[in-house]
């Protein structure tokens, strides 16, 4: 086993805003299986920037942030938009499913479903939860392929009020596609407009317009969280004959009750299935326990130009706050030799590996 070297460690300040709109997506397994979790990462993000440039060009204060992602099997939302309703009946079920409490301090829950019944609906949004009159669900299709992340902006923009059309008055008099552009097959890339996001100011004052309060009734987030889970950077072993990097994490004090955290991977240069095995799942502390750990596989035999990197990091705290994240840079290997995976004289057991920290700073505090 070998100590890594940390190369650079650099404390970031997170952008903080007064209300952040907090989002949990529900996302199908049968989409992970097919598309892998990194893939459905990616569109997240894409989609939670789409949707931040949207709030920003219309001087709204709020922000979104992702708070957790569920994996779920075989759920009812997924089988409702199955039906030849599509998302229309997906978010019919959605709202039954909203009544759970885990969703309890969510502004939006995002449902990720493998297939929609009817092409002409593969994302819906709107309906309250139960208790309220704010509209807070959506339901996207995966089935748009890399459109997944327009459509789910697309879909958060209802949920803030926008409408289709400014949309297609943009489109009709500069041939250009704005979010809210409804026929997602045709469109190009998405330009953001102050013309597309003209309805979101009644969204923001409560007085003008009832129905979409939303925005000015955000939730309180979730309670303050019990304590903090650190990535232990000093403590992150490699053992190179068998391709593994394993990683502790630490929980800053015992709690009476279990806590769990995300870990994940994400590809940069080196790239899930090619260089590195792609892992993003939980981790569990159990009550009293403070210390886990997790790893992920690298691919040996892989070919390696000089200087390629992916990332691990812990993200979407239950119970505790958990943010970090560090870029690990993979040694060259130019010569493939498929009998080298897991020997001792693989290339990559001669050079080390080197790992560049860029850590946030923990953004509640503990
Ligand atoms: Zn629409």
């Amino acid at each position: 086993m070998k100590k890594l070297v940390v190369m650079a460690q650099i404390a970031l300040v997170p952008m903080a805003f007064a209300n952040d709109i907090d989002v949990a997506f529900v996302v199908d397994q049968v989409v992970v299986e097919q598309q892998g979790r990194e893939w459905v990462d990616h569109e997240i993000a894409q989609a939670i920037s789409l949707s931040n440039q949207t709030l920003e060009t219309a001087g709204i204060e709020e922000r979104r942030v992702v708070r957790r992602v569920f994996i779920e099997a075989d759920g009812a939302v997924s089988q409702a938009t199955l039906a030849s309703q599509g998302a229309l009946a997906g978010i019919w079920q959605a709202r039954e499913e909203a009544t759970d409490l885990k969703f309890t301090h969510y502004d939006n829950v995002v449902w990720v479903v493998p297939q929609s019944g009817n092409w002409d609906r593969v994302g819906n949004a709107g309906l309250s939860y139960p208790e309220d009159n704010i509209p807070h669900i959506a339901v996207a299709s995966v089935e748009v392929g890399e459109r997944l992340s327009q459509l789910i902006a697309h879909e958060l923009g209802h949920l803030d009020s926008l409408k289709h059309g400014h949309a297609e008055q943009h489109f009709a008099e500069t041939g250009e596609y704005t979010l809210m552009y409804p026929h997602l097959a045709e469109m190009g890339e998405v330009v953001i407009t102050a013309d597309d996001i003209s309805d979101i100011q009644y969204a923001a004052n409560p007085a003008e317009d009832d129905v979409y309060a939303y925005l000015g009734s955000v939730r309180p987030s979730a309670p303050a969280p019990l304590a903090s889970v650190t990535m232990q950077v000093d403590q992150t072993r490699v053992d190179l004959n068998a391709g593994t990097v394993e990683v502790a994490l630490d929980l800053s004090e015992p709690l009476e009750q279990s806590v769990s955290v995300e870990f994940f991977t994400q590809s940069g240069t080196a790239t899930a299935g090619d260089d590195y095995e792609e892992n993003v799942h939980r981790v569990e502390f159990l009550p009293r326990q403070t210390d886990a750990a997790a790893s992920v596989r690298l691919y040996t035999d892989a070919q390696r130009s000089a200087g390629e990197v992916f990332s691990i990091g812990i993200r979407y705290g239950d119970a505790v706050s958990a943010e970090g994240q560090v870029e690990l840079a993979l040694p060259v290997n130019q010569t493939q030799d498929n009998n080298s995976g897991g020997g001792s004289t693989g290339p990559l057991a001669m050079i080390g590996l080197a790992l560049i920290a860029l850590w946030r700073r923990n953004k509640e505090g503990v």
